[in-house]
């Protein structure tokens, strides 16, 4: 077998949490790493996500393994990048709850604030009427992390400490001989060389017939709103999983709401398969959605009513979705040094880092030690799908 030699050149493509971790752990281990964005690092779901993550809740899955170990390399690199301060990383606890609508409306319009629930287990804050409370994770399980703080407390530390290049562009092409990979060709006409190239793009992987003749990927948009609440001392550090009864009788629905150490709370929900656009500056949250989350956090806490919260922000973005539900991370079947890593549908901050220390491992090493890539080869696929470049 040929002796793996490792690249020198590696150009990441895609500015989100998957390609900027890939960076890190590739330019910590001496690669000299271009990381190509089209639009500005972690401006898409890497840094509209929750931030939420958890250590075992993977478990049994395919996932289990590469959760276990990100979980744990968060804390690792929250000691590093003092991420406490940098991207207000922070171990919670987490409760789920169940929410009737129709209970509480009649509250809403109250001017008075409602007594606390009634279950001693849940904080004060949440002083809705709720039904079943559960202790979901603890402090030693779950943690949050600001994610676009975090993806770009990440980049900073490559490209001051460790040498990398952020180039703001449009990969349009990946330029491969008999070698392999030779280059990628951005929109415009530059061409980058490279002796490997990773293509984390998330759900636009769908758009880019490379990976779109081996596998699918499609995007999920998901709404989130973000508020700033009159009184933040009263939120106390509680992630909360809901299952959400809407007073009109519809679907329940599922939204997650986390407080977060700068005393903004957000909220996130209302899920469909749509159509990525091209631009990433373009997605825009749908108004009925965003307005459902609004009455989600009506519905748990007083403090989040109208009137007492300023609204940061209200936003949508794309989970990257693959048909069986598994990350594709490995080398691109068929283009030698191509590297690719997406898929990771609801779990792409928590996956983050030991996605990119594995592809750092894969790329320099010619193999991942930190977990077992096998069962996210892209090669799973081929064969499977009918297309072709
Ligand atoms: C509402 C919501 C809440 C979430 N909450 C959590 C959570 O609590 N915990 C968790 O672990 N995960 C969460 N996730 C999932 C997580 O956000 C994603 O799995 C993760 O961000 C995917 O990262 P990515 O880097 O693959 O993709 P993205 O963040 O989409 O990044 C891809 C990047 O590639 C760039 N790009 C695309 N095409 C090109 C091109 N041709 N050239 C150059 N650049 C290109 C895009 O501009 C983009 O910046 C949440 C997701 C959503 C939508």
């Amino acid at each position: 077998m040929e002796a793996h030699q490792p690249p020198k050149r590696v150009v990441v493509c895609g500015g989100g949490v998957i390609g900027v971790c890939t960076a890190y752990f590739l330019s910590k281990k001496g690669a000299a790493v271009t990381i190509v964005e089209q639009s500005s690092i972690a401006c898409a779901a890497s840094g509209k996500a929750g931030g939420f993550l958890a250590l075992d809740w993977c478990d049994g899955t395919p996932v289990g393994e590469l959760a276990r170990a990100s979980f744990n390399l968060h804390r690792s690199l929250a000691d590093e990048l003092d991420g406490a301060s940098t991207y207000g990383f922070r171990p919670l606890d987490t409760i789920s709850i169940t929410i009737t609508e129709k209970q509480t409306s009649s509250q809403s319009s109250s001017s008075t604030r409602p007594r606390p629930g009634k279950h001693s287990s849940i904080p004060s804050w949440i002083d809705r009427p709720v039904e079943s409370p559960k202790m979901f994770g603890t402090k030693k399980s779950t943690a949050q992390v600001h994610p676009q703080l975090f993806t770009r407390a990440l980049i900073a530390k490559a490209t001051a400490d460790y040498g990398a290049e952020v180039v703001i562009g449009k990969v349009e092409k990946v330029a491969a001989g008999d070698g392999g990979v030779e280059a990628v060709v951005l929109a415009g006409g530059r061409v980058i060389e490279a002796d490997a190239v990773v293509m984390a793009i998330g759900p636009w992987s769908g758009k880019f017939g490379l990976l779109s003749s081996i596998f699918n990927v499609s995007g999920l948009k998901a709404h989130s709103i973000v508020l700033e609440p009159e009184q933040p001392d009263a939120i106390t550090p509680h992630a909360l999983f809901l299952s959400y009864y809407p007073a009109d009788g519809g679907k329940p629905i599922d939204p997650e709401v986390y407080p977060r150490p700068t005393g903004e709370v957000y909220i996130c929900g209302m899920s469909r398969t749509a159509e990525v656009p091209d631009d990433p500056d373009q997605i825009a949250g749908d108004p009925e959605s965003i307005k459902v989350l609004k009455r989600v956090a009506e519905s748990v806490s007083s403090h989040l009513r109208e009137g007492e919260v300023k609204v940061k922000a209200e936003q949508a973005c794309f989970l990257p979705c693959t048909d069986d539900s598994v990350p594709v991370i490995g080398e691109v079947p068929g283009v030698k040094r191509c590297y690719v890593a997406t898929g990771h549908s609801c779990w792409g901050i928590l996956n983050g880092p030991a996605t990119g220390a594995a592809v750092a491992e894969l790329v320099m090493d010619g193999k991942a030690s930190i977990v077992d890539l096998s069962a996210f080869s892209p090669s799973r696929f081929v064969g499977r799908k009918m297309t072709f470049l």
